[in-house]
């Protein structure tokens, strides 16, 4: 049985307050793997589905970063990056940084298509503490210099299998070449397909494996 607490996992109060708001009492299986080794520094390898709280799992540790005073991103650039599939994901997934971070204020910049550029660009210009994106249009700002990854300390990578089947594949390289070397990344599939799985060796140093039942 499951007897970590939030507070166990060290979280900074002003995040163990929102929890509490949203009416959260204990961390998912997934949270309780996940959070530990993430604040610890170590690249991730996740494979969980919607549903298990993989979201949390991953904005709490970026949120408590932040908290606990590290530094913001330069101009045009963003200390962490989510890298999602679709529209709808990368909006919950802001949606949620918003919701747990409401004490810290972070600034969240969301690139996705099917909108105008022009607005994500200015909003990327004084750089961003989470950059949310989908994976076409971050390569388009990455191309015309609106966005750089230059400052990135953290990348998460969410629903991976599923960027393949939509065929992100391609623009999904060119962007995690521009990462610089130093950075913590952590990559989330429901299913771990070997292309995935080959993405993940080439990409992630030493990850922890965490799995978790649907
Ligand atoms: P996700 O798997 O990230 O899509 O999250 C699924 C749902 O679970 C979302 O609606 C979250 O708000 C909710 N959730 C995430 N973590 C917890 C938790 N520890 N306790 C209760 N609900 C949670």
């Amino acid at each position: 049985h499951n007897l970590t607490t939030f507070k166990d996992l060290g979280l900074a109060s002003s995040i163990l307050d929102a929890l509490l708001a949203e009416g959260y009492e204990t961390p998912t299986p997934i949270q309780v793997e996940t959070i530990p080794v993430t604040m610890s520094g170590r690249d991730v390898l996740g494979i969980a589905q919607t549903g298990t709280g993989k979201t949390a799992a991953f904005v709490l540790p970026q949120l408590n970063a932040m908290a606990n005073g590290r530094k913001g991103a330069p101009a045009r650039s963003a200390t962490v990056l989510i890298l999602a599939p679709t529209r709808e994901l990368a909006a919950q997934i802001a949606e949620a940084i918003e919701t747990y971070g409401r004490a810290l204020k972070p600034s969240v910049v969301t690139v996705i298509g099917g909108v105008k550029a022009g607005p994500q660009a200015r909003a990327m210009a004084r750089g961003a503490d989470f950059l949310v994106a989908t994976p076409g249009r971050l390569l388009d700002h990455m191309q015309t210099g609106a966005v750089t990854l230059s400052g990135v300390k953290t990348m998460v990578l969410d629903e991976a299998d599923q960027m393949l089947d939509l065929g992100f594949m391609p623009a999904l390289r060119k962007i995690l070449e521009k990462l610089p070397a130093q950075r913590q990344m952590l990559l989330f599939s429901a299913t771990m397909p070997k292309l995935i799985r080959k993405l993940a060796s080439e990409f992630l140093r030493n990850p922890a494996e965490i799995s978790v039942a649907p």
